[in-house]
């Protein structure tokens, strides 16, 4: 993505070599996070800068990861900031970890699926969980009748209950790829996304901002 400056390889250039100054001294940490009320100049002229904003929500059941809807509530609406987007999608009825941000392109990076981002989440199912489902998820198993999974991580938790990592995010995934080894998911969380964990002091339906060190797992 560019910006008035270029792209974000040129910014931090720009950032590294010293020509950008916030709030009178020279800036050369390109992690810095611009606020709103920063005064920031390149090159001795002051420029217009939007915060990129990065929050970790807790999404509850009952809202859409959309910016709008005309029937159910959408999570943008949790936090008050139409301006943001989530960065992959949860359903309806899941819960768990919602990465919402202004910054379009750490969102394109993380969507690539080429990237294979992490995602962990829990999940409750109506039948029991076998050692087998665990070698078929390894082994990648089909959904929708001929879309190949790749590789998985399930760890059994106790009979219904378990972890499962996805490093790839298709329509209602994990739902599928239970009902293609004959069981049901009745309770869907997702608990980590991109190396980050959702912070358990969260109640549902809140949010905050990412820390630096989850900051540094997105660069
Ligand atoms: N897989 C699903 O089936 N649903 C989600 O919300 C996320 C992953």
């Amino acid at each position: 993505m560019k910006n008035q400056l270029g792209n974000v390889k040129e910014c931090k250039n720009l950032i590294r070599k010293g020509h950008v100054e916030v709030n009178g001294h020279c800036e050369r940490d390109f992690r810095y996070r611009v606020k709103k009320e920063d005064c920031i100049f390149v090159d001795g002229q002051r420029i217009n800068a939007t915060p990129f904003v990065y929050y970790m929500l807790y999404k509850p059941a009952g809202y859409i990861c959309a910016s709008r809807d005309a029937v159910y509530p959408c999570v943008v609406d949790l936090i008050g900031r139409q301006d943001c987007y989530c960065v992959g999608r949860l359903d309806i009825d899941t819960t768990g970890f919602v990465l919402l941000t202004n910054d379009a392109s750490l969102s394109k990076k993380l969507l690539l699926p080429e990237n294979h981002v992490e995602k962990v989440y829990e999940v409750w199912t109506q039948s029991p969980i076998t050692k087998q489902a665990v070698i078929d998820f390894e082994k990648g198993v089909i959904i929708d009748h001929h879309v190949q999974c790749l590789p998985s991580r399930l760890e059994i938790i106790d009979d219904y209950h378990c972890l499962v990592t996805l490093k790839e995010g298709k329509y209602h995934q994990i739902k599928k790829m239970f009902l293609s080894i004959s069981n049901q998911v009745v309770g869907l969380k997702r608990i980590a996304f991109a190396g980050i964990t959702l912070d358990f002091r969260l109640e549902l339906g809140q949010y905050r901002h990412f820390n630096d060190e989850e900051m540094a797992c997105l660069q």
